[in-house]
């Protein structure tokens, strides 16, 4: 077992001293507790590629690298967002191949594992996070590199037939083999990583269940990643939220997501309209609230949707909109994670609906900031990683409209009981898998692989 320090590479390292957004919480956390070093991206642009620079910080160490504008352009919004984001959430009819996005892909990679390897130390491990990083490991290998590598995917595995679509696909195998464990969010995506090993490469299982290619041993298993329970809840008993013309008797749906189009909004925005057109004359007053802050502006794939969901918006409110009732609210800013968390107390019911997705924290960050004596209903798509959890969640096809109208009806109503009943099961999920559980179950399940193989 190796106890060198822990150094994190991501795609952002966050530059204020209290980070938001769930990976960036949990990586903070891991290093807040264990010190380490890590190594991301500042979030500005340079003129040229240049060395890496450390941000003040107390407890343990970061070293940002800035992208150039090419870079940016070809390496993050061109091949990661462009081509691997849709990829690996099912919209291979999204993707933009472009060889010249490709090429940079690689170069910042190959750059990066090169002021990574700079700072390495013999005994460290090393943690590489996310889509943007898929060739890192092969890079640091082909440097010499031989410390112990982790990966981790935040996003879904893709469907193994999609893959034929990835320009990359024959490295793909290469550079996940580069790695000492894979860790992915559940079973589902580690049955579609190995399917697709065994049949598109010439991975072996080995003795232990770990996989054996390209003469390296590694390990595919599935860590989920979890939420600091106790934290959010806690903001949420202290935001004590009352939203001024929503009066107390009237039901609040909440959504919160990014706007992307793996998160299933216009989906969900015609479920509402439909659940409104089949309401009951005297059901209590519903109103959601959806906030969706746009994120990748820059991509094409992503100017479409936000046109469409104001349009959305803007038809069902002119059908059912009262004088003194908006059914639809929709908030385009992003919300700071202490309102957010009095909004999830404060509604009666949460709508999670991706196509896709890895895992989706706001399904959990909306258990822990329930009131146990009057806990609201998550209404939770099959598509997203946490199902495999929280199956005590009202679950639904995103794609069946009806269904999902049919669901919203049944969650406004459901008794207090059953409310209680299906929240406590939840709590107890999010509660045995937090985020200390992920980062310690992932590093310990790292640390205790195999001695060190050949590069
Ligand atoms: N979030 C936020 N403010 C907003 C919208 C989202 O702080 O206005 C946070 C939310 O609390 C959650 C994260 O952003 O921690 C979204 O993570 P999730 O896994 O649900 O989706 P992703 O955006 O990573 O696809």
């Amino acid at each position: 077992m190796s106890d060198g320090r822990l150094v994190v590479v991501s795609n952002r390292i966050p530059t204020d001293a209290q980070p938001s957004g769930g990976l960036v919480v949990a990586l903070h956390e891991a290093l807040e507790s264990r010190g380490g070093v890590w190594i991301g991206s500042s979030g500005e642009i340079a003129e040229a590629p240049g060395p890496l620079h450390e941000i003040p910080h107390d407890s343990y160490t970061k070293l940002a690298y800035d992208l150039t504008e090419a870079e940016h352009k070809g390496f993050y919004l061109g091949h990661a967002n462009s081509v691997i984001w849709p990829l690996f959430h099912h919209r291979a009819d999204l993707i933009d191949v472009d060889e010249e996005n490709r090429w940079k892909y690689m170069s910042v990679n190959a750059r990066v594992a090169k002021l990574v390897a700079e700072v390495l130390e013999p005994d460290d491990v090393l943690w590489i996070h996310d889509y943007h990083f898929l060739p890192l490991a092969f890079e640091l290998r082909k440097l010499g590199v031989r410390n112990r590598i982790g990966f981790f995917l935040h996003i879904t595995f893709p469907n193994p037939s999609d893959i034929a679509a990835l320009p990359d696909r024959k490295q793909l195998g290469t550079w996940i083999s580069s790695c000492d464990l894979v860790g992915l969010q559940t079973k589902r995506d580690v049955s579609a990583c190995l399917e697709w090993l065994r049949s598109d490469t010439d991975a072996e299982f080995t003795l232990r269940g770990r996989m054996k290619l390209d003469d390296r041993l590694f390990e595919v298993r599935s860590f989920p990643i979890g939420i600091d329970v106790d934290s959010f809840a806690r903001a949420a008993e202290a935001a004590d939220i009352t939203i001024a013309d929503l009066p107390v008797d009237q039901k609040l749906v909440l959504g919160v997501d990014r706007l992307d189009y793996s998160k299933g909004l216009p989906n969900r925005f015609e479920a509402f309209g439909k659940y409104l057109s089949q309401r009951q004359p005297d059901a209590p007053r519903a109103t959601m609230l959806q906030i969706a802050p746009p994120s990748r502006e820059d991509v094409e794939a992503y100017r479409d949707i936000r046109a469409e969901l104001e349009s959305m918006a803007g038809s069902v409110n002119g059908e059912h909109a009262e004088i003194d009732w908006t059914p639809i609210r929709y908030l385009r800013r992003p919300i700071p994670r202490e309102i957010l968390a009095g909004l999830y107390r404060r509604a009666d019911l949460c709508l999670v609906t991706p196509l896709a997705d890895g895992m989706n924290l706001v399904a959990k960050e909306f258990v822990a900031a329930q009131d146990g004596n009057n806990p609201g209903v998550l209404i939770l798509s099959h598509f997203a990683g946490a199902a495999e959890q929280l199956d005590e969640a009202l679950m639904v096809n995103p794609y069946d409209i009806a269904g999902m109208a049919k669901a919203i009806d049944q969650a406004l109503a459901m008794s207090l009981h059953e409310r209680h009943a299906r929240w406590l099961s939840m709590m107890r999920v999010i509660r045995e898998t937090d985020i200390s559980w992920w980062t310690d179950s992932y590093l310990r399940a790292l640390r205790g692989q195999p001695e060190l193989q050949e590069a």
